[in-house]
């Protein structure tokens, strides 16, 4: 999908291992658009061009890369369908809900940018467009934004069934930083969002193509994503599925939970999300007791005025020791 030559994954560390889902080899953004396009296009491959004819002034045509990529792709035949049309449709759904309630929801709204202060026009803004006869409506819209370790790069790639569009922030040289709040949501989604409301103005309402057989939609519970019961409550959504994947056993979260489980799993997802950890760090080291106190009072008085003045004797395994304060700061630094 992302187009690159089967003599270029090894040495791009391309390895087909299950942590590359996760982003641990470096992509072009003209590929990341060139993935992300097939998504919107059913399925079916996408060649980017920069070129699309050479002509000279009196209209001779000398080069025409447009004509020589549909050539090459009629010639393809069915092999131009990388991925079946069901699973785009089901990519192009899951995706809409990052403009509608993720990480491009900020980027998607008038009132996150700085042109528009004072002009405030809401959640999915730069995609409510008029058509001809003056009524609104809503361009479909999808897409994923991406942040590297260390906020070293910002992404953010995306589009409607009109346009797909690759948006990168980062430095050339490796072991730079962006800065903590700069992410793909907060840089990369509002220039995408910005570019796409240009992009798309004035084209009519369009939607994914959505096959005539091989998806289904079903209503299920938010949370366990199971069949929906009446416990469920509140968590419930509209979700699609290829045939013959959709759940086929009722909620287990909700159904027979009493009110004190769901309270103790909702308050446990909550510390999980807002990266609270549940890791208990033990001191295993034998505990030691200076009991040279008790042999007489004067010792005593001696040691006591001691451990006041001079904190850095006998007391190096307690917490607060100057040494674990040292190493504290240095990992502040
Ligand atoms: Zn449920």
């Amino acid at each position: 999908m992302l187009g690159i030559p089967q003599n270029e994954l090894a040495s791009r560390h391309f390895d087909p291992v299950y942590p590359l889902g996760l982003g641990v080899c470096s992509v072009r953004p003209i590929e990341m658009a060139r993935a992300f396009a097939i998504f919107a296009n059913g399925g079916k491959e996408v060649t980017p061009m920069a070129i699309r004819s050479v002509e000279d002034k009196n209209g001779n045509l000398y080069l025409n890369p447009e004509k020589d990529i549909r050539l090459a792709q009629q010639k393809k035949g069915n092999n131009i369908q990388v991925i079946t049309p069901q699973t785009a449709f089901i990519m192009d759904k899951l995706l809409e809900r990052t403009v509608e309630s993720g990480t491009l929801e900020y980027g998607a709204d008038f009132d996150s940018t700085v042109f528009t202060i004072g002009k405030r026009k809401g959640v999915g803004s730069k995609f409510k467009f008029t058509n001809s006869n003056g009524k609104s409506f809503i361009m479909p819209s999808a897409g994923k934004t991406g942040t590297t370790q260390n906020w070293a790069d910002a992404w953010t790639v995306g589009f409607t069934p009109y346009y797909t569009a690759a948006f990168w922030f980062g430095f050339d040289k490796p072991g730079q930083s962006l800065g903590l709040s700069i992410t793909g949501s907060t840089l990369a989604g509002v220039a995408w969002g910005d570019f796409m409301h240009v992009a798309n103005n004035g084209l009519a309402y369009k939607n994914f193509p959505k096959p005539a057989q091989g998806v289904v939609m079903a209503t299920v519970c938010s949370v366990s994503g199971q069949i929906l019961t009446p416990e469920c409550g509140n968590h419930k959504v509209d979700a699609y599925y290829l045939a013959g994947t959709e759940p086929t056993s009722v909620c287990e979260r909700h159904r027979n939970t009493t009110g004190s489980t769901i309270g103790i799993i909702r308050i446990q997802n909550e510390q999980q999300r807002s990266g609270y950890s549940f890791d208990n760090v033990v001191d295993t080291s034998p505990v030691k007791l200076d009991l040279d106190f008790l042999k007489s009072d004067k010792t005593s008085s001696e040691t006591n005025s001691g451990t006041t003045s001079d904190t850095g004797s006998g007391n190096t395994n307690s917490p607060g020791s100057p040494d674990e304060n040292t190493e504290g700061n240095w990992l502040l630094e």
